[in-house]
Formats: structure tokens, sequence, C-alpha cells
């Protein structure tokens, strides 16, 4: 099974190398933002409370993110693999993924990080904002509190893995099949190993 977990700053391109890697792969996505935004459309109780944090740029609560995921593994009880799309996101939801993982007899292959500049990011969430909808891509100061909140946050994540020796960092500026192609390098080298 391959369980990948995409990292990386908001507009980091998660999003466009999620829906290559699912593709190639065969895996299922599983992107905590877009069940919150679903949460959020179809009225939830959830979702009200939600779009309040969302609206402020500030992260929601461990338990809430980490039930969405439990319930969606156990909906996917045949999936040949996951992708995780904007989680986990602290090192609380890391360790719930990685105990909801064992439930389920599986484990996390690697984590592939993009790594993209700040100011590339601003630049490309404010020229999402004009064509997404998304409140949160329209309005500068709270795209620098998002990434705030992933400095302070979520980049501990990052060291989590790597001390499992499952990180992996790609050069996330420049053509996105090349930045396709180097993630793929770095599955395909589990794979074999795997195998
Ligand atoms: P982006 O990566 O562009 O910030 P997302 O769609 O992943 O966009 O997330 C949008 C917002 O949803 C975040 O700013 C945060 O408020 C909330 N959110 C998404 N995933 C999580 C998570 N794993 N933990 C806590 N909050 C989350």
């Amino acid at each position: 099974m391959l369980n990948l977990v995409l990292f990386g700053p908001p507009g980091a391109g998660k999003g466009t190398q999620s829906q290559k890697l699912i593709d190639k792969y065969n895996l299922v996505h599983l992107s905590t933002g877009d069940l919150l935004r679903s949460e959020i459309t179809a009225g939830t109780e959830l979702g009200l409370k939600a779009k309040a944090l969302m609206d402020e740029g500030i992260l929601v609560p461990d338990e809430v993110v980490i039930g969405m995921i439990d319930n969606k593994l156990k909906e996917n009880k045949t999936a040949g693999g996951f992708i995780f799309d904007g989680f986990p996101r602290t090192v609380p939801q890391a360790e719930g993924l990685d105990r909801l993982m064992k439930e389920n007899g599986t484990e996390i292959t690697c984590m592939i990080a993009l790594e993209v500049d700040e100011e590339e990011l601003t630049k490309r969430l404010l020229l999402r904002g004009k064509t997404s909808g998304r409140p949160d891509d329209q309005n500068e100061d709270l795209i620098r509190k998002r990434v705030q909140e992933y400095n302070n946050k979520t980049t501990p994540v990052a060291n989590y893995y790597e001390k499992q020796g499952k990180f992996f960092a790609v050069h996330g500026i420049g053509e996105i099949e090349e930045i396709f192609d180097n993630s793929c390098a770095i599955i395909d080298r589990h794979l074999a190993k795997a195998q």
C-alpha cells in the first residue's frame, strides 16, 4: 500500500501535484481543506465552527480533522493507498495519523515536501484568489497569517517524519511536470525497496 503525505505551505502546489499523483498511482485523495469546505457548504455544525477559524487563517482543532480522516479511512477500506493533502498540519495530527494507519494495518510510506518561498506563495495565492472564490486567498494579511500558522505549527511535522527517515524535499518552483517527475522518482524508489 502506498500512503503519501504531501506537505508544503499554502500555495505550494499540493492540489496540482496531488491530482497527478492520484492518477498515476491510483490513490484516494484526502484533503482536510476540501473536507472542511464541504462541511461548510453542507451547513453542518462542524462546518459552521470551522468556517469561523478558516476565515481568520487559523487551524481548526486537531481532534476535528483527525475525526474526519478516521471517517474517510473507514469509508475507503478497499483503497490501494491514500494521499494526504493539507494533513497532518501539527505534530498531534501526525501522531493521530500514525495511530489510524496502524489500526488499519498499514503505515505512512513517505512525506513529499514541496518547497516554495513566501514571496512566491503570496503571489500564487493572490492570483488563485481571483478565480477560486476562496475568501482566504483574497486578502494578503490573511495569506500571511496562514503562512505564519504554517511556520509555527506545521513546520515541526517535517521533523517528525525526518526522524522516521520518511521526509523528502522537492523544489516546488519551476515546471509542473518537472516537480512531478522529481516526486515520482522518490516514490518509485520506495516502491522498489518495498518489493
Ligand atoms: P491551504 O493549504 O491553501 O491553506 P487548505 O484548503 O489546505 O488550504 O486549508 C484551508 C484552511 O482550512 C486552513 O487555513 C485551516 O484553517 C483549515 N485546515 C485545513 N486542513 C487543516 C488541518 N489539517 N488542521 C487544521 N486546520 C486545517
